[in-house]
């Protein structure tokens, strides 16, 4: 095993609180057979951090000194993926062990602040099909916003903010610890004694639970915008507080996201809003007017109905899709993006007159509008977009069920989500909680009771939806009962 580098803090194990017994099975077989193979060997990044703080890690990421070729010799079950960066992905299973070779950038010169970011290193975290197309920096265009860096290193490019375009030769890990966004996420664990090393006061850092940029912040947000979305994303999933000096250039760089490509955006979104700390995601990109840049329809709705019945429903959904993350249940995109489009929506739709507010056209309308608007920032797939649009167009339907037909919409495949935003909806005055309840009896009882409950749907009250605004809602009315009665009936 190569000598420690002299620049890192090492940590034995008895000073640190990190157990096997917390690591992942898989990773430790990587990290052994690497190690008895003759190489370097480290978990490295959010694992690291995350064991120390006694969480359990979403993955485990490994870094080592063999390279891709040789980690692929080593293990058989493995694919190397990635088109500049190649990176060895161990199957075991369903779990997939990521192994990086590390990596350097341009070697510092004398003087140089030696902190190179690299958004391809993103690439660590697609698991998907190797491209790093979504997740990484684009490939190196030769078109006037790229230019080479001062250094001259043709492995290094920037465009002209600074945005790290390639950066890509293999390296030490005393090399590979400076491209790293926070201190806290530059841990490394040897396997060969199971010491943490630290190069830049990640552990201290931890303990202090701060974040802090590795390098100058300005240089390091320019470079990738990025770490600007990831910075909220560990204050929210952790509750750290960001250091003075790492938050003091986001408001001046914060406009810099709208040249990320969209795509990465939408990745970026999904993490911080579906990994169990979405409402706290919420409130931290509002405090760092991250908000706007990522979503700035939603940012505009929030800012001008900060108290509204819409306002609190959003908080709501979020704390409740973080509760089901954190109970291991499934969430969906399309049930995100309608918590927050839904302020942007019900604007379009009331700025129609309004005994239209509850036509199917009207609806669609506004959810295309608003989803294209969202568009220009975040590249939502359009199975999602439609979705949104389905959970929208069914509320009326829910809200005004009609007879036999009724008990149709229960089959549909985005029933149950349109049905919880009903729900949501109706705690929040936005819609009948009568007419909610109807439906949550609905589901619980038997076909032949449902068939009852369908016919006798005279009795149902209700109807009393649209109020998209925030408003009280108005009062309930019977509505008598006649099936052939339109859903979009003018109120
Ligand atoms: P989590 O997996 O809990 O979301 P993480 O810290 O593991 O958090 P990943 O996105 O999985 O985050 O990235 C793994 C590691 O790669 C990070 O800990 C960090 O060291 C490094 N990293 C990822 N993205 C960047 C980036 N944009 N700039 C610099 N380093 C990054
Ligand atoms: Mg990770």
């Amino acid at each position: 095993m190569a000598p420690p580098a002299p620049l890192a803090r090492i940590i034995p194990r008895d000073q640190h609180s990190i157990s096997r017994a917390a690591v992942s099975p898989n990773a430790l077989k990587v990290l052994y057979r690497l190690r008895d193979a003759g190489f370097e060997a480290f978990l490295v990044g959010g694992c690291v951090r995350d064991l120390m703080l006694g969480l359990t890690p979403k993955d485990f990421d490994i870094a080592t000194s063999a390279l891709p070729e040789e980690v692929r010799r080593v293990f058989r079950n493995c694919r190397l993926v990635g088109r500049r960066f190649r990176l060895a992905h161990v199957f075991f299973g369903r779990e997939i062990i990521e192994v990086a070779t590390f990596r350097a950038t341009s070697a510092p010169e004398a003087g140089d602040d030696p902190t190179n970011g690299d958004e391809a290193l993103d690439d660590e975290d697609s698991s998907d099909d190797g491209s790093d197309e979504e997740l990484s920096a684009p490939e190196l265009d030769e078109g006037d916003d790229a230019r080479l860096a001062p250094s001259g290193n043709p492995d290094r490019v920037t465009d002209h903010s600074g945005r790290l375009l390639r950066d890509n030769v293999y390296g030490s890990i005393d090399e590979d610890v400076w491209r790293r966004d926070f201190t806290a996420n530059a841990l490394y664990y040897n396997i060969a004694d199971f010491s943490v090393w630290d190069y830049v006061g990640g552990f201290e850092d931890i303990e202090a639970r701060q974040l802090r940029l590795i390098g100058d912040p300005a240089t390091r947000f320019r470079e990738d915008p990025v770490r600007m979305l990831r910075a909220a994303r560990f204050q929210a999933k952790l509750g750290f507080t960001l250091d003075s000096a790492t938050a003091a250039p986001i408001a001046e760089l914060r406009h810099l996201l709208a040249g990320v490509p969209p795509a990465r955006l939408f990745d970026e979104t999904l993490k911080l809003f579906l990994s169990g700390h979405g409402a706290r995601s919420l409130n931290v990109l509002r405090e760092w007017g991250l908000l706007g840049e990522l979503l700035p329809t939603v940012a505009r709705y929030l800012d001008q109905n900060a108290d509204s019945s819409v306002a609190r429903m959003l908080q709501k959904g979020l704390e409740n899709t973080d509760a089901r993350v954190v109970a291991g249940r499934p969430v969906t995109p399309t049930f995100l993006f309608s918590l927050l489009l839904y302020g942007p929506i019900a604007n379009l739709i009331e700025r129609q007159p309004r005994d239209r507010w509850q036509d199917i056209g009207t609806i669609v309308d506004a959810v295309d509008r608003a989803a294209r608007d969202a568009q220009s920032r975040i590249a939502v797939p359009k199975r999602f977009s439609l979705g949104v649009r389905e959970m929208f167009a069914a509320q009326p339907r829910l809200e005004q069920p009609r007879g036999r037909r009724a008990l149709r919409l229960l089959e549909q495949p985005r029933f149950r989500a349109a049905y919880d935003l009903l729900l949501l909806r109706a705690e929040f005055g936005l819609a009948a909680g009568d007419v909610a309840h109807w439906w949550t009896v609905l589901q619980e009882v038997s076909q032949a009771d449902r068939e009852k409950m369908a016919d006798s749907l005279a009795a149902v009250p209700g109807g009393n939806a649209g109020s998209h605004d925030g408003s009280a809602p108005r009062p309930s009315r019977s509505r008598g009962g006649r099936r052939r009665r339109r859903p979009s009936r003018p109120a």
